[in-house]
């Protein structure tokens, strides 16, 4: 059964999850105020999923039930998935700043493309396994959080070689009735308002790894797990217009000797698949991270433009406004665009038939936004001036000895009332300049990988071989067809050559009933 955003608050109370927030024990997680802005956010793709004009984005045919599901939960078949879900979440972050719960959409593709793989390989029978699990998860509606991120101790060694191997997830004891793991994932989204955990790998591994190349479902408070969390974005702030309402918990996890029984095992010591799960987790993650970021994205458009106007000018007139406005524009719809084109380039796993987003275009999105949303915040302050992190506080607001005064003084366009100018200030001060604004920066830049993690799969997966043979060719030099350089290894078909393309059918968006979408 779909749930709406209060159901899922109240669902929070069947669990009795151990979480911590700055050194304080949270004894029921759906009233903590410090985290209700995390539950507020999560809760709008719940709600949203409700709507009838949101619809076509919002929801999906699950292929392998039939069934209509959440978006955020389906798995992707055909190029027209991956446009609706580009767009689903590019509305949910409009809204929120970020929606959280995408990370399950992109996680549930990658193990059904991994299960398959190791069933093909190894003759497992984790396809089978994971299919149920998702298609419960989907029939409850839930959350999950993913558990990817080793706390990973020295970073020039492989987990086996760790001082501490406990800052890696392993398993500890394999038997009849399932596995024990141990270990910490340090960097955990949404972490005290999930129900379950999904811990998956975060990077490939070697042999003498094999029992940190574990992956498996476990519920927010299944015995020995501990979460340590911040607070969900500024709760309590006056000041904070947006980030008080709506923000991000993230935990650090600890697995304790925690228990799974096998029917929630997707990988358990295969280490040679765990590439390929971390490989196509970052894909799928990847791109959504590039309609996240294009949600945040058009919050600073709409408040730059509103801060314009409250400065008196009209962007459209006075050319260096109008510069910095169009380069904001530039920068979210280019990097959307890489997403655009990845869903159009999608290629279809085998033997899974999940549909991947394009490596290339992915990356280079992920990593364009990465760098640019400095540049993103610095547009926002050029065209506001210094008044959004200089402005009194809000408590000045209804001081009788000086709110008058600041409201004749402090206003600027005469046809833009003070109160409305302030409300812009700071709003932009919110998402840019205080420690949500820092925030926004540091996962744009890390969150999905760094961006040194971009740069190699844009490299390993662009067809250079094509372009050095193309040039080789114009040359006449004769050197055609070498592929025991490593400068011509990579070649691939289908992307401007003569072959052409043959992207998985169909590749146009299902209509939405109505142009106007999401509504506050
Ligand atoms: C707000 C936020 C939310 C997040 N949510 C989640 C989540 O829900 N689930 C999840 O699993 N993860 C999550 N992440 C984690 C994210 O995926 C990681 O931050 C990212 O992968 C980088 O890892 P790290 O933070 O440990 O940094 P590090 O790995 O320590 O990287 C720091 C720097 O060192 C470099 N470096 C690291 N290792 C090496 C090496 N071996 N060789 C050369 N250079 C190296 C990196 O390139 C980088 O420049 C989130 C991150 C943020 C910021």
């Amino acid at each position: 059964m779909p749930m709406n955003a209060i159901d899922y608050r109240e669902s929070l109370r069947r669990y009795k999850p151990r979480v911590w927030v700055d050194g304080q024990s949270i004894a029921s997680v759906a009233d903590a105020p410090q985290l209700a802005p995390g539950i507020n956010a999560l809760g709008v793709s719940y709600d949203f999923a409700l709507r009838d004009e949101l619809a076509p984005i919002m929801r999906a045919v699950q292929k392998s039930s039939g069934k209509t599901v959440n978006r955020m939960l389906h798995i992707d078949t055909s190029s027209a998935d991956l446009l609706n879900k580009l767009e689903a979440v590019r509305v949910l972050c409009q809204e929120t700043g970020c929606a959280q719960r995408y990370l399950a959409h992109d996680a549930f593709s990658a193990l059904a493309q991994t299960t398959a793989r190791i069933d093909a390989d190894m003759g497992t029978r984790y396809g089978e396994r994971f299919t149920a699990y998702l298609h419960d998860f989907q029939d409850k509606d839930l959350t999950v959080g993913i558990a990817m991120t080793d706390a990973k101790g020295d970073r020039s060694k492989r987990p086996h070689e760790q001082a501490n191997v406990d800052s890696y997830v392993h398993i500890v004891e394999k038997n009849g009735k399932g596995i024990v793991v141990l270990g910490t994932k340090a960097i955990v989204t949404a972490a005290p308002y999930v129900h379950e955990f999904l811990v998956m790998p975060c990077r490939n591994m070697s042999e003498a790894d094999a029992d940190f190349a574990v992956c498996c479902a476990v519920p927010c408070d299944a015995d020995g797990l501990t979460i340590v969390a911040r607070p969900a974005g500024r709760p309590g702030e006056k000041a904070a217009l947006f980030s008080n309402k709506y923000g991000q918990s993230t935990g650090v996890v600890v697995f304790d000797k925690v228990f799974v029984p096998w029917e929630r095992v997707f990988l358990a010591g295969e280490w040679q698949h765990s590439s390929h799960l971390t490989y196509s987790y970052a894909t799928h993650h990847r791109h959504t991270c590039i309609a996240a970021r294009a949600g945040f994205g058009d919050l600073l458009i709409g408040a730059g433009a509103l801060m314009c106007e409250a400065n008196g000018f009209d962007p459209g007139q006075e050319t260096h406004l109008r510069e910095q406005m169009v380069q904001l524009i530039s920068i979210v719809e280019g990097f959307y665009a890489c997403g655009v084109a990845a869903s159009v380039y999608a290629t279809e796993d085998v033997p899974s038939g999940v549909v991947m987003p394009d490596p290339v275009y992915s990356n280079i999105g992920k990593l364009l936004l990465a760098n640019q949303i400095y540049d993103m915040h610095r547009i926002a302050h050029y065209v506001s001036g210094g008044l959004i992190v200089t402005l009194p506080g809000p408590d000045e607001d209804h001081n009788p000895e000086t709110a008058a005064n600041l409201a004749d003084v402090l206003r600027a366009n005469p046809a833009v009332p003070y109160d409305k100018r302030i409300e812009a200030a700071r709003f932009i001060e919110d998402v840019t300049a205080s420690y949500q604004g820092g925030w926004y920066s540091v996962i744009s830049l890390h969150g999905g990988g760094s961006p040194a993690a971009m740069k190699q799969e844009i490299w390993r997966n662009y067809p250079v071989g094509n372009k050095v043979e193309l040039v080789e060719r114009l040359l006449d030099r004769g050197l055609l067809s070498d592929t025991t350089r490593p400068i011509t290894a990579n070649r691939q078909p289908g992307r401007c050559c003569d072959i052409g393309c043959t992207p998985p059918s169909p590749t146009t968006m299902v209509a939405m009933p109505t142009t106007e979408k999401a509504k506050p």
